[in-house]
């Protein structure tokens, strides 16, 4: 299982930037884009990589499926401050999914 932890603006000191797109906000701004509901960053640490990286959600699928690029099925978990979920994401279907997927984590 894939895990990606939703990065809280409170808990952030440094600018933010996504490591696919480069998308980068400093803290100020994402608090307000992400109280908004219009921003989240995760992080997230392929199994193929040292390091967690930092993926704002258009990203954070792409880099998912790219970390295990044979399965149809990628089991994700989703953690934040106050609780956590478990979602499957079919990478070959990827119209729509993206924006189903940041709507449900506002939910
Ligand atoms: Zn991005």
């Amino acid at each position: 299982m894939l895990t990606a932890y939703v990065i809280s603006p409170d808990e952030r000191k440094r600018a933010l930037k996504c490591a696919e797109c480069g998308l980068t906000y400093s803290v100020k701004d994402y608090d307000l884009l992400y109280s908004n509901q219009k921003l989240i960053y995760f992080k997230f640490k392929s199994p193929n990589s040292k390091r967690s990286k930092i993926y704002c959600h258009e990203c954070i699928l792409k880099a998912m499926a790219a970390s295990e690029p044979a399965k149809e099925e990628l089991k994700i978990k989703i953690i934040t401050k106050h609780w956590e979920f478990i979602c499957t994401y079919y990478p070959n279907e990827i119209d729509g999914d993206a924006e189903d997927f940041f709507k449900q984590i506002f939910k």
